[in-house]
């Protein structure tokens, strides 16, 4: 009996969504607590809605981390200030410039600078760098690069900067306080919403299974991506690393993840939705999942080999990186009916009336 109203309620569900394209929080928290068939139909219904929307292609976006240094101590992440044994390493500008000009040779056709908070790159470096790229390769930039001032941000867009990712990790401001110290939610919606003014298209995102985090703020979590309206939405599961204070926590729970991937992607139909490295190093098919759970990137880690391992977020990324290159990547969307998008998978989207904070 309780099978039969199991699967009422989720018709409905999606017999609500089918007519209104949105969902309740209420909803989306009964969609989260999905299993077994309901759990099978809800991913079933995102990789519809993404083919229907965005079809079979699959953005490859190349990542290279250029720097692991952090001024910042999240208490989940590995290249925290306070983590002394970690080697850390920056790349300079040539070897950044080198290495983005390969990624784009091979076909890739976004490069996303990634690095910690760290203040010895000046915004002008990087703003210098963004303009070398651009002028020799056919490429999107995309920036993660963390908190800077408008400034920074302005003179990188100017130099020709496509797209900033900013996580948001958690809606639930207290936890976002512990998680990050010195530094609050408000703080970085404001970030979000300024980055927004300047023109990039802006990505963000949020960790599932962070310790203190409930249902309901996962809830709140995919709320808060509709509400920003996000041209792109990270969504990876936390991971204990050993040099952290949390190390003695549970992992993230894959599948909680990749029904909030889902139920995202049901919400946010247009959005760029990647399948991240961090569910990559959950499972070992957790980018297959995910690419059929609503996701419809992938960033693959083209970091210089003699760096690449110290980029130390979360332990397992580096049993994710064997075959990062664009024909490895090639073969295996198609294995799966997918293929590689042509363009820079410029975001469709529009932000949302209540986007400023
Ligand atoms: S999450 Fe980002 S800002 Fe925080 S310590 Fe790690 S690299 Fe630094």
């Amino acid at each position: 009996m309780e099978v039969i109203n199991l699967e009422e309620r989720f018709s409905a569900i999606f017999d609500r969504y089918e007519k209104a394209h949105s969902l309740s929080g209420e909803d989306i928290a009964a969609l989260l607590r999905a299993e077994g068939e309901q759990l099978q139909a809800l991913f079933q219904k995102a990789d519809e809605v993404r083919e229907r929307y965005l079809g079979k292609e699959v953005h490859l976006r190349a990542i290279i981390e250029f720097s692991n240094n952090c001024i910042k101590n999240c208490l989940y992440c590995g290249l925290r200030r306070d983590n002394r044994k970690l080697t850390r390493y920056r790349m300079p500008a040539d070897e950044i410039f080198s290495a983005a000009v390969k990624a784009s040779r091979e076909g890739f056709k976004t490069i996303v600078l990634q690095a910690g908070e760290d203040p010895h790159y000046k915004p002008e470096v990087i703003a210098d760098l963004v303009r070398r790229i651009k002028a020799c390769s056919d490429v999107a930039v995309t920036l993660s690069l963390g908190d800077l001032t408008k400034d920074a941000y302005q003179k990188m867009r100017l130099a020709g900067a496509d797209r900033y990712l900013l996580k948001f990790e958690t809606s639930e401001p207290f936890l976002f306080g512990r998680l990050r110290p010195g530094t609050n939610l408000t703080g970085r919606l404001k970030q979000l919403s300024l980055l927004k003014e300047l023109g990039y298209q802006v990505g963000s995102g949020n960790i599932i299974g962070l310790p203190g985090q409930s249902l309901d703020s996962v809830t709140e979590d995919i709320l808060l991506l509709r509400k920003l309206g996000v041209e792109m939405a990270g969504i990876g599961p936390f991971i204990p690393h050993l040099q952290t204070p949390l190390r003695n926590s549970l992992p993230g729970d894959l599948y909680l993840n990749l029904k909030a991937l889902a139920v995202t992607r049901l919400l946010l139909p247009l959005t760029h939705l990647p399948a991240t490295t961090a569910i990559a190093a959950v499972h070992a098919s957790g980018r297959r999942l995910a690419l059929k759970s609503g996701a419809n990137v992938v960033m693959p880690d083209l970091t210089p080999l003699p760096y690449r391992s110290y980029y130390d977020i979360y332990p397992g990324r580096t049993r994710t990186q064997s075959g990062n290159s664009y024909l490895r990547w090639k073969e295996e969307l198609e294995q799966m009916g997918r293929s590689i998008a042509g363009g820079y998978g410029y975001g469709a989207i529009h932000a949302s009336p209540d986007w400023q904070f």
